[in-house]
């Protein structure tokens, strides 16, 4: 299959990416969080084809992109006041409700799942190709299982060329991480990932928000797990990632001190000068979030090579985005975190 790119602002791009959902094809589709691996959500042999590319474990369920609040209806049943409250606040946006959902939604694309996961993504072309098309599209990151989310059409065409009919270029995505998913099935609104709308942002509306296990640690790999995806590893490049914590200096000198010629640092901007020429990649800057969230998973990929062996990363701490992008690097190190400060 030979793999079209097409451009966002294309006189044509809409209704040919919407002809490709129409007839069961897979689209690589632009939003503000990663970019997605798009298929007709109501057509199961369509999303079949999405597992296949991605490589993806069929008990991890794909998200339904909507073009606004009002399809949710057409998927879900008994969808909360909370619900309706945070679509109105948070959409178009980077936020995921987890709601019952409707038998017309196929449990293939949930996963088995009596529930499912509904987002309206603020790219405007991807609710114009959903529109056009007249339903969801179902789409997890455009990436192979296990590898980070791609947040251009280039790294969608790395890992999927071929075997996609289209990507649609709307340039890098705005936010750079997956969104934050919020499950409203339970007593309790329940953060099952954190993402572009931090817990805070949602606690505002809310009152009260539960933290799912899975967001705070390791989840065995046996274990029943209410944000299925999460206890896969995720966003791994071939080498060990290791975090390492404490004030710039301190965690400088352990770099500095295990540091051999295949290992990397992966470091915010203000700590470049620290380490020697050509072993330091930055994925943004410390004091504004925002830019290490959109870097994060191109600096992973850049450093996803078989000859590195030792990835030393510094990770931010804090609420907003900064809490979704130390969720997702903390998993990408599997959670091997050491203190900069205090180990030999
Ligand atoms: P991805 O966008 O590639 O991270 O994949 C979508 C993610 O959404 C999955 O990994 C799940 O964690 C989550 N998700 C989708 N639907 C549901 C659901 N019904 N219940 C819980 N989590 C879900
Ligand atoms: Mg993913």
């Amino acid at each position: 299959m030979n793999t079209n790119l097409l451009p966002a602002d294309g006189p044509d791009t809409i209704e040919r990416a919407a002809e490709i959902i129409r007839s069961g094809g897979l689209l690589g589709i632009p939003t503000e969080t990663v970019y997605g691996l798009g298929a007709n959500g109501l057509d199961p042999d369509a999303v079949l084809k999405i597992f296949e590319a991605k490589g993806r474990p069929q008990d991890n369920p794909l998200i339904l992109h909507v073009a606004g609040p009002e399809q949710v209806e057409r998927f879900c049943h008994d969808i909360p006041d909370a619900a309706r409250t945070l679509m109105e606040r948070f959409w178009p946006g980077p936020l995921t409700l987890i709601l019952p959902a409707r038998d017309v939604v196929p449990r293939r694309t949930t996963a088995g799942l009596d529930t499912v996961g509904v987002r309206c993504p603020a790219t405007a072309v991807t609710r114009g190709i959903i529109a056009a098309a007249g339903v969801p599209i179902a789409a997890p990151s455009a990436n192979i299982s296990g590898k980070p989310s791609p947040t251009t059409a280039a790294h969608v065409l790395h890992d999927m060329d071929g075997k996609i009919e289209a990507v649609v270029d709307a340039g890098p995505c705005a936010v750079g991480v997956e969104s934050t998913i919020v499950d409203l099935t339970g007593q309790t609104p329940r953060l099952l990932r954190p993402g572009g709308i931090g817990p805070e942002q949602l606690r505002t509306v809310l009152g009260a928000l539960e933290v799912d296990e899975a967001v705070l640690g390791e989840v065995a790999p046996d274990a029943v797990v209410r944000a299925p995806g999460m206890k896969y590893t995720h966003y791994t490049p071939q080498a060990d990632v290791i975090i390492v914590t404490g004030g710039r200096e301190a965690a400088a000198r352990y770099i500095l001190r295990h540091l051999t010629p295949e290992d990397r640092v992966l470091c915010f901007q203000e700590e470049l000068p620290l380490y020697p020429e050509g072993t330091a990649t930055a994925y943004g800057e410390e004091t504004r979030p925002e830019t290490l969230a959109r870097g994060l998973f191109a600096a992973l990929r850049e450093l996803d090579r078989a000859d590195i062996r030792t990835i030393y990363a510094r990770c931010p701490s804090g609420g907003g985005v900064t809490y979704a992008v130390a969720n997702r690097l903390k998993k990408a190190a599997g959670f091997h975190v050491v203190k900069g400060d205090e180990e030999p």
